[in-house]
């Protein structure tokens, strides 16, 4: 057995507490808030076992050039970030080329993303979760008939390849399925093995609860006081300092800001998405994702959330609206809104990978320095997944 302090106590930090701590290991969480409360809170609280790929970028011209000219609503730019992501875009570009693409990166992920509802179970049934779970899917609607063409295309590969089901409804199916919804659409496809979580932030308290039950602790401190100590690690707690053998870092986006003082330049592409609440009557049975707005909606216990795709930021830009309000319009276009819940837009940043898989396994320059991060569009659903990989790395 051995010490370690696992840094960041969102899905995947706290994911990995408790994956060490089966394997025997004496576990501390350390976090400068509560479990859960930050990314981990605000997503659409989808476990994706479809996401059987991850996002490429798409490099057709005709995207490209509808994102570089500002058309597109699912990804968003300002000029004033441009100068923090372009070279992590560049790479992430590269990467997106199909022979690497399906080669290496396809392949590890979809590895990961189909055992992801099975790690999850497990915790789910302990941590007496199941009242915030759904297993009954999601739906990816479309707006036009080419798009919804294609995303059959799709749904069909990921079958005959993945073994991964799906359901297509026409619009007519559609509209009977959802009575709510005002619009005529041409389609969706329902992925009928993804589970959603009402309460994401909910579910990581869940987790970290069950970790300390099962003995582990769980400390409040800023992280970015981790120094060496000997051959092992020092952090400055609220409470004082903590030594040990072995650090995780799982700060999600702003792992690279730490591990970057330790000689580690690591790239990341920030995704920021926002979000917002609105009472609803007649909302969506199913969360939903109007893939061509790039707006999700997704039925949570605070209300009816609505997210935005993603806008290349860095962690600090100042928030813009213009997103989060196209989707709302959006949004209202499919389902009569209420009120607004909350009266600030939340805002937080997926944390992507130009190569985008994880990073999960130990510095090579830092010994007893661990990292498990970067899980992008899926940290979500990816998080116990991870943790599972990367206690096997570091062993009992
Ligand atoms: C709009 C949106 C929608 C999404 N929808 C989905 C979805 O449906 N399904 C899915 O699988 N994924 C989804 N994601 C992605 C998912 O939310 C993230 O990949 C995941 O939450 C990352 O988890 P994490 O534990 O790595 O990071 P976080 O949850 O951000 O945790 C990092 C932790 O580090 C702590 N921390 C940071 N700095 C310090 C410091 N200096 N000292 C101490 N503590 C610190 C933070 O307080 C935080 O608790 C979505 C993301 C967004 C933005």
């Amino acid at each position: 057995m051995s010490e370690i302090i696992v840094l960041g106590a969102g899905m995947v930090g706290v994911s990995t507490a408790l994956a060490l701590q089966a394997n025997g290991h004496a576990v501390t969480l350390f976090d400068r808030r509560g479990p859960g409360e930050e990314t981990s809170f605000g997503n659409a609280g989808i476990i994706q076992a479809e996401a059987v790929e991850p996002y490429p970028l798409p490099l057709d011209p005709k995207t490209l050039f509808a994102i570089a000219t500002g058309r597109t609503n699912d990804v968003v730019w300002r000029m004033r970030d441009l100068p923090h992501w372009l070279v992590p875009l560049l790479g992430y570009a590269r990467n997106s080329l199909p022979r690497g693409y399906k080669a290496n990166i396809a392949p590890s992920w979809s590895r990961m993303i189909l055992s992801a509802t099975e790690d999850h179970a497990r915790l789910i049934a302990a941590s007496g979760a199941e009242a915030i779970i759904a297993r009954d899917g999601y739906r990816k609607v479309y707006r036009t008939a080419a798009g919804f063409d294609k995303a059959v295309a799709t749904a069909e590969r990921y079958r005959s390849q993945y073994g991964v089901p799906s359901h297509t409804l026409s619009g007519a199916e559609l509209a009977d399925a959802e009575p709510g919804l005002q619009a005529k659409l041409a389609g969706a496809v329902h992925w009928t093995c993804s589970w959603s979580c009402q309460d994401p932030g909910g579910l990581v308290r869940h987790y970290a609860d069950l970790f300390m039950a099962r003995g582990g602790s769980m400390v409040l401190g800023d992280a970015n006081s981790l120094e060496r100590a000997g051959a092992g690690w020092r952090v400055q707690s609220n409470n004082g300092p903590l030594t040990t053998e072995r650090v995780v870092v799982c700060l999600g986006p702003w792992s690279p800001a730490l591990v970057g003082r330790f000689g580690h330049a690591v790239p990341m592409v920030y995704k920021r998405g926002y979000h917002r609440h609105f009472h609803v009557k007649d909302g969506p049975k199913l969360p939903l994702f109007d893939v061509e707005t790039g707006t999700f909606l997704s039925p949570m216990r605070m209300g009816l959330r609505v997210l935005t795709g993603a806008e290349l930021s860095t962690l600090d830009a100042p928030p813009s609206s213009r997103q989060i309000d196209r989707s709302t319009l959006a949004a209202r276009e499919l389902f009569a809104l209420g009120e607004r819940v909350d009266a600030q837009d939340w805002r937080g940043t997926r944390p992507f990978m130009p190569g985008m898989l994880p990073m999960i396994g130990p510095s090579e320059k830092n010994p007893g320095m661990w990292f498990n991060f970067g899980h992008g569009h899926q940290g979500f659903t990816l998080g116990p997944t991870s943790a599972r990989i990367l206690a096997e790395k570091m062993g009992r």
